[in-house]
């Protein structure tokens, strides 16, 4: 108990080793997340909504999967940059933030030895309105983090496409699961079971209940931990 206060300043971590070194994987809400490798900080889709910023270092890298409120937050990412940060993000997102470098999915880049690909990210079934998917294929990103051997996949705002159940040598993967705006708990085993990641994160879960997927997979041996990532 007696480090509770100071455990209330930071949002949870987990700790994946790699050839080059452990990366900290902070969950700080929804799609955000923060990785930390070294004195090298990521920030994924860091929006303020979603959690605490106020005592979290500034961003090295920054990735924004696409333009969404809840991915996109112009007046952060501002505070989050210094004179060197590298912004990767889809097209809308450059549009709105000018320094930032914009991917499309199948690109690839180098920032620090880091391997960043974009990974397509849409939905085939959930619809705004008849012909207007939530996300239209070809707008939003998902990338591929290959750091000291270690992939990780962060999925964005997807439905279990057929890119998503190709994918190869996933070691840690974020998976968004909500209605209606991404994937059902069925959906995220069946992309799980796939492309068997690791570890499995459901993230940008909202008030899906998510003993499902805990129960969907566990006869498979895709570890899947549960952060606090509604
Ligand atoms: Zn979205
Ligand atoms: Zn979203």
């Amino acid at each position: 108990m007696t480090f509770s206060l100071f455990s209330q300043k930071l949002p949870e971590s987990d700790i994946i080793t790699t050839s080059a070194g452990d990366v900290e994987l902070y969950f700080i809400g929804h799609g955000s997340l923060m990785f930390k490798w070294g004195e090298f900080v990521i920030h994924i889709d860091p929006v303020s909504s979603s959690g605490n910023y106020s005592n979290l270092p500034k961003a090295d890298l920054i990735l924004v999967t696409h333009e969404h409120y809840d991915h996109l937050d112009p007046d952060l990412i501002a505070k989050l940059r210094k004179e060197q940060t590298v912004m990767l993000s889809n097209q809308a997102s450059a549009s709105t933030v000018k320094w930032a470098q914009a991917m499309k999915p199948g690109e690839v880049r180098n920032v620090n030895k880091i391997t960043v690909e974009a990974i397509p990210a849409y939905n085939i079934l959930h619809e705004r309105a008849k012909g207007q998917p939530f996300h239209p294929k070809g707008v939003g990103n998902g990338y591929v983090l290959t750091i000291g051997g270690k992939r990780f996949y962060i999925a964005g705002d997807t439905e279990n496409i057929p890119e998503m159940k190709q994918l190869k040598n996933i070691d840690v993967a974020f998976l968004p699961m909500n209605l209606p705006y991404t994937m059902t708990p069925e959906m995220v085993a069946d992309a799980a079971r796939s492309f068997r990641p690791g570890i499995l994160y459901p993230y940008h879960f909202s008030d899906t209940d998510t003993r499902k997927i805990i129960e969907l997979l566990k006869d498979t041996n895709i570890e899947v931990r549960i952060r606090k990532l509604n």
